[in-house]
């Protein structure tokens, strides 16, 4: 099994340090607004990683954090007036449901960094004990990235000679040019407003990249095996958390940094401004399925960009459409093919989990099953097979269902507002029943519901 590396920026055999157990990292959510479908693909590939490992017979921890005090949340705060605990909840709250709505599985451990503080604190004051840390005349306190020779080993980047001066930077997102002396402890100010812990330093909070070393490192220890985000993270964010750790202890930090590519929507960079801003919530309103968001998430690879589009919505319902149709019949009128099906999934996973194989597999073994007759004791062989692939890829098995009457009601009454030209009320309908995931197929017998 094969992932490539940030670190070494190959594909690397994958070893772990103590099999069959592995260490896994996250860097989860900021909660200062609904995650948008972007946030979701990085959330994605973390469930993908996980299933594999599992699916491998890897005993995996998975520990993802909830980033509940930074920046971005603090300018919340104090923008809607409501305590720092109200902001957080409703957001991490509203983040578990989008994650429950794609099937992916929730972390075993989910850290809060306003619960983790007093390790933070600690690790602090480690790295001033070895001058890798000072307080400045702002009372903050911040990490000399001369001090670490290796720092900008993860984005490959170099600090500059000894002799040139650096700059100090006390915002946690900052730009990607800057090579800075980052904040760790970040000291209480009037616009902080009720958002404040005691230190050693003075009153304030932590800086964002000290939050996860400090998690990670209390939950998985100070060497583990994968961490993982998405490539906007590589820079500044796991830089200075290589930075801090690796400092701290003398140790090794993450032996394989796993990043995934970003997300366009319709070619573009999402913004709110392009009205191409989605967060799961809007796509679920307009009649697609979690299933069917999940299926594009998973439809490209990883490492490579993917351009999100409605387009690809409708493809990936065809695509699931043709699976169970296949999947279902299969169930029916039990069919004879030899499956190296599994072999073919297996081989495109191991490659550094190269799902747009696996999935072109997968369909092109459907291409040859639907061209012969199957006997029963392989069709058997077939879903067992298909059971084992859903549990990496999440969709779940097709449920064969019959329409409850309200839905053939729905059917039928759309049909009369076609044929009265009643257009509108005949979408209506669609969208309602698409909502409830039921879809219309027209055949030569009339029109028939169908599940989506
Ligand atoms: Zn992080």
């Amino acid at each position: 099994m094969k992932f490539f590396n940030t670190l070494t920026r190959t594909k690397e055999e994958f070893v772990p340090l103590k099999p069959p157990h592995v260490g896994l990292y996250t860097c989860g959510p900021t909660v200062y607004d609904f995650v948008h479908i972007g946030n979701l693909r990085a959330f994605m590939f973390d469930d993908l990683l996980r299933r594999w490992l599992e699916y491998r017979g890897f005993n995996v921890t998975h520990v993802m954090n909830i980033t509940d005090v930074e920046d971005r949340i603090i300018n919340k705060v104090r923008e809607s007036g409501k305590p720092l605990k109200e902001v957080t909840n409703l957001y991490a709250t509203a983040f578990l449901a989008d994650l429950d709505r794609l099937n992916v599985k929730r972390a075993h451990i989910i850290p809060r960094a306003t619960e983790a503080i007093p390790g933070m604190i600690a690790m602090i004051e480690k790295l001033i004990a070895g001058n890798h840390a000072y307080v400045s005349d702002d009372k903050c306190v911040y990490y000399s990235i001369k001090s670490f020779p290796e720092y900008g080993k993860l984005s490959h980047r170099q600090v500059g000679d000894q002799s040139t001066a650096v700059a100090r930077i006390k915002s946690d997102d900052y730009d990607k040019e800057e090579m800075a002396d980052f904040a760790l402890w970040k000291a209480w100010d009037e616009k902080d407003g009720d958002v404040k812990w005691d230190s050693p330093w003075g009153p304030g909070r932590p800086g964002w990249h000290i939050e996860c070393s400090a998690m990670s490192i209390q939950h998985l220890g100070e060497t583990f095996d994968i961490h993982c985000g998405g490539e906007d993270l590589v820079f500044p964010h796991h830089e200075d958390e290589i930075a801090q750790s690796e400092a701290a202890t003398g140790k090794p930090f993450v032996r394989y940094w796993l990043h995934n590519a970003h997300l366009l929507v319709e070619g573009k960079k999402m913004s709110k401004r392009f009205n191409n801003y989605y967060a799961l919530g809007d796509l679920l309103a307009k009649g697609w399925s979690g299933r069917e968001v999940r299926y594009v998430l998973l439809s490209a690879h990883y490492r490579d960009p993917l351009n999100f589009t409605m387009d690809g919505l409708q493809a990936a319902r065809s695509a699931l459409q043709r699976m169970d149709e296949f999947l279902l019949k299969l169930d029916a009128n039990p069919a004879g093919i030899v499956p190296d099906l599994q072999s073919r999934f297996d081989a495109a996973m191991d490659d550094d989990l190269n799902t747009s194989a696996a999935l072109g597999a997968l369909f092109e073994f459907i291409r040859e099953a639907n061209k012969r007759t199957i006997a029963a004791s392989e069709a058997a062989a077939i879903l067992a097979t298909w059971q084992r692939i859903d549990q990496v890829l999440g969709f779940g098995m097709p449920v064969k269902s019959e329409a409850p009457a309200e839905v053939l009601a729905l059917v039928e009454e759309r049909q009369a507002a076609r044929k009265a030209k009643n257009f509108k009320r005949s979408d209506e309908i669609r969208d309602q029943l698409a909502k409830q995931r039921w879809g219309i197929e027209d055949t030569p017998k009339g029109p028939r519901a169908k599940r989506i």
